[in-house]
């Protein structure tokens, strides 16, 4: 077997610059190691798989890079950077606090902290999941937080921010994390496909993105999973089939039902999707979105909320100058109700019948009932 790696280690970043859709945020912690302006301890926050232990590690080797470049990034070749990128520099300690959240394990940690480093200038602790530490753990840590060593930079990481205590903020500095953009996402798939020489369409990269909601990691590994299913040929078609992602032309022609009031056709529609196996909530939410989106569609300020390849966009576009507002306002209305009831219904299909029969009549009847009886 050869020595297969999964693209998210792959492609792991290895310099500031090269992690995706955190530029504002990789470019202040750059900016305060260049200008020696460390704090004792920071804070990443953020949802999984969107860069915080990544960074936490380019920040670790940087700031104790020998030769560090002039823009600032770490220059991968000294002692210390080697050792990074191998994995077996002293400088550097990871607690998973997931598993490791006794005060037994934070006390053996802040044994460590007092021992400085041989080579380079900081030792970094990197606390992953830290709202897990239980709160003996907490408060042996807190200690250490308030008077660490000169030479102790802590980086705790957390998908909880609220779980902190605001002993433990008041220390830090906060790094707010955000989900990457479907448009970043797609960028860095099409980036590792052209790298891994594998054949991939815009709008499956694009399904792919929306997917992972956000998180690189997760759209690396959807990535990967996709790729050794076709063979390295990855087609919407494909994708859609492999990740049971409903095709956005069923959206398309329940919105021309709608419009039309078409109340067979929509319900033919339904019946289509379901015996596609698809989970009715799903689709309900789906057509949630869908009608949110032809609605930003229809104001070309609000378009720029809508991620989505320009191809599709462009479908989006033209859909959303036939539907009146109006129409949308009511549809979102309906739907949203229709997801709200979901749950407690017991004759769930015929919940989302319904629903598209009052959709189809908004189209003969696009204002309300209560305001005709206004006029
Ligand atoms: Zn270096």
């Amino acid at each position: 077997m050869d020595n297969y790696i999964v693209s998210a280690r792959k492609y792991r970043p290895s310099t500031f610059k090269s992690v995706v859709g955190q530029r504002a945020l990789t470019t202040t912690l750059k900016n305060a190691i260049a200008t020696n302006k460390l704090a004792h301890a920071y804070l990443f926050c953020g949802p999984r798989g969107v860069g915080k232990t990544t960074c936490a590690r380019i920040f670790a080797k940087t700031i104790n890079c020998l030769s560090p470049l002039a823009d600032g990034e770490a220059c991968n070749t000294c002692e210390s950077c080697v050792a990074f990128n191998d994995q077996r520099s002293f400088n550097i300690h990871e607690l998973d606090a997931a598993s490791n959240n006794s005060v037994d394990d934070i006390r053996s940690l802040i044994d460590q902290v007092r021992i400085p480093p041989q080579i380079g200038k900081y030792k970094v602790y990197i606390i992953d999941e830290v709202h897990m530490l239980s709160s003996a753990a907490f408060n042996a840590f807190l200690k250490t937080l308030e008077e660490p060593p000169h030479h102790a930079i802590f980086i705790l990481a957390t998908t909880e921010k609220h779980k902190i205590l605001p002993t433990i903020l008041s220390r830090c500095q906060i790094y707010d994390f955000s989900r990457i953009s479907i448009s970043d996402t797609v960028e860095h798939l099409k980036y590792v496909a052209s790298q891994e020489g594998v054949n991939a369409e815009l709008e499956a990269l694009n399904v792919l993105a929306q997917k992972s909601d956000g998180g690189m990691r997760d759209a690396l590994s959807i990535f990967d999973q996709v790729v050794s299913f076709t063979g390295g040929n990855v087609t919407y078609k494909a994708v859609i089939d492999n990740l049971n992602v409903l095709d956005y032309e069923y959206y398309f022609k329940l919105t021309d039902a709608v419009l039309t009031n078409n109340v067979v056709d929509s319900l033919l529609i339904l019946n289509d999707i379901l015996n596609k196996g698809f989970d009715g909530h799903n689709i309900i939410s789906g057509v949630a979105s869908h009608f949110r989106d032809l609605l930003v569609c229809k104001d070309p300020r609000t378009a720029e909320l809508f991620e989505v390849g320009a191809s599709i966009r462009e479908r989006y576009v033209t859909t959303s100058q036939r539907c009146p507002v109006e129409l949308l306002y009511r549809a979102i209305e309906l739907v949203n109700e229709c997801d709200l009831n979901y749950r407690v219904s017991k004759n769930k299909k015929l919940l989302i019948e319904l629903t598209l029969i009052r959709l189809c009549q908004l189209s003969s009847n696009p204002q309300s009932v209560d305001e005709k009886k206004k006029s």
